[in-house]
């Protein structure tokens, strides 16, 4: 069949497709990896034009890459965006795109709660050059409302948020700042969901970023990242904040195992969503846990955001215990099944202590303005037997 745009397809059917016409490639199925650095010009005449962009063409695989461009052609598909750049890192992602739209005086209005990593470029890399970074609480849109101001350039936030499950109303969010300012620019993490469960641009968003390393990947094989918006700025990030600012260049070996991770997407986040939802059940019903945070819950206080903008609830869950703290460290010391690793969205249940690995990039006191706990627990459920997880769990949290 052909491999040309189709948003009238399926997406399981454009996970497996999209952006990849195998007569291209002599029947090949599947993409070659092209390992090559540079790409030999007939004559001066096309490479000056290829430099210039007045003529399409690879020409040095920090730019791009036949690899890379079938990932990018998938995921602005998946995403329903026009065009996407695929990175070394979502870290990489993130900060090329941020590099190219910010500048010296802007102000760059966040959600309290992001990615440990992504606050700590904000707040203690940015803001060193000139870029007033400005938290409120996006759940709460008289706080976004009060912080807006004349040199807001961009708003960036994670919905539902990494590690507290707060999620946010894109849609509401969204038109609330382009009513203020049609130019501010919407930027969404969109990690935790994929394209799979959620679609931030046709909720109003202009930009996504991922951490391709979870779900997209989704076997823990790799790190990488993507953007996804318009061609015009997906075109001056790679011309400027990966070519030139981070160079975070992906490598063609990860952009083949991410498009093949991408072909069962939508089989895993099923999978993933079944188990964490019956894992959030058993957790809320245990007389150890104090709360659970995860918005498949009837009585989470985002249930009906999330049953309004996500197709399913997600694979990540956060749990505070009756203990607090000490008997985190007690659960996460006891599981057996479950790996105590960071990270998120692969086959392997993975559990982690945000205030000691992920969100340390936060100062204690930045934690409790930023409503992070120093007992909550993350949970990201695998794709193992869910009887068997939960098992796991129920020995971990047994005296
Ligand atoms: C992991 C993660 C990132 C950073 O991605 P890397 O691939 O580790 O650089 C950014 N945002 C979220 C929500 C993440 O979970």
């Amino acid at each position: 069949m052909s491999a040309d745009r189709d948003t009238k397809l399926g997406f399981a059917t454009r996970s497996v497709h999209a952006g990849y016409n195998s007569s291209d490639f002599e029947g090949a199925l599947n993409p070659p990896i092209v390992m090559s650095s540079t790409f030999a010009f007939d004559n001066v005449a096309q490479g000056a034009g290829r430099f210039s962009g007045e003529e399409s063409g690879h020409f040095y695989s920090r730019i791009s890459n036949p690899t890379q461009a079938v990932l990018e052609t998938r995921l602005a598909d998946l995403e329903e965006g026009e065009a996407a750049l695929a990175t070394a890192s979502g870290m990489g992602a993130i900060t090329a795109t941020l590099w190219t739209l910010l500048a010296p005086g802007d102000q760059l209005l966040v959600d309290k709660t992001v990615y440990g990593c992504t606050f700590s470029f904000m707040q203690h890399g940015l803001q060193k050059f000139g870029v007033n970074i400005c938290f409120a609480d996006f759940t709460d849109p008289e706080d976004i409302q009060a912080k807006l101001t004349e040199q807001t350039k961009l708003i960036y936030f994670e919905t539902p948020a990494n590690p507290n499950m707060r999620v946010i109303d894109i849609a509401a969010v969204t038109a609330l700042v382009k009513a203020y300012n049609p130019t501010i620019k919407c930027m969404v993490d969109n990690t935790y969901c994929t394209p799979a469960l959620q679609r931030p641009l046709t909720l109003g968003a202009d930009i996504v970023v991922h951490s391709a390393t979870k779900y997209l990947g989704g076997h823990g094989d790799l790190i990488a990242g993507a953007v996804v918006a318009d061609a015009e700025t997906i075109e001056q990030i790679r011309m400027y904040g990966l070519k030139d600012m981070t160079g975070a260049v992906i490598a063609p070996l990860n952009v083949f195992l991410i498009l093949r991770g991408i072909k069962t997407l939508q089989l895993r986040m099923e999978r993933h969503c079944q188990n964490a939802q019956a894992i959030a059940d058993m957790l809320d019903q245990h007389p150890d846990v104090d709360q659970v945070f995860y918005p498949g819950l009837k009585n989470d206080p985002w249930h009906l955001i999330a049953s309004q903008q996500m197709d399913d609830f997600g694979g990540m869950i956060a749990l505070e215990l009756k203990g607090g703290y000490e008997a985190a460290v007690k659960l996460l010391n006891k599981l057996k099944l479950a790996k105590l690793a960071v990270s998120l969205g692969d086959a392997e249940t993975l559990v982690q202590h945000p205030a000691s690995m992920t969100h340390s990039t936060y100062t204690l006191e930045e934690r409790g303005e930023h409503g992070i706990t120093e007992g909550l627990v993350r949970i990201s459920a695998g794709l193992e037997a869910v009887e068997d997880i939960i098992a796991d769990l129920e020995q971990g949290l047994a005296d």
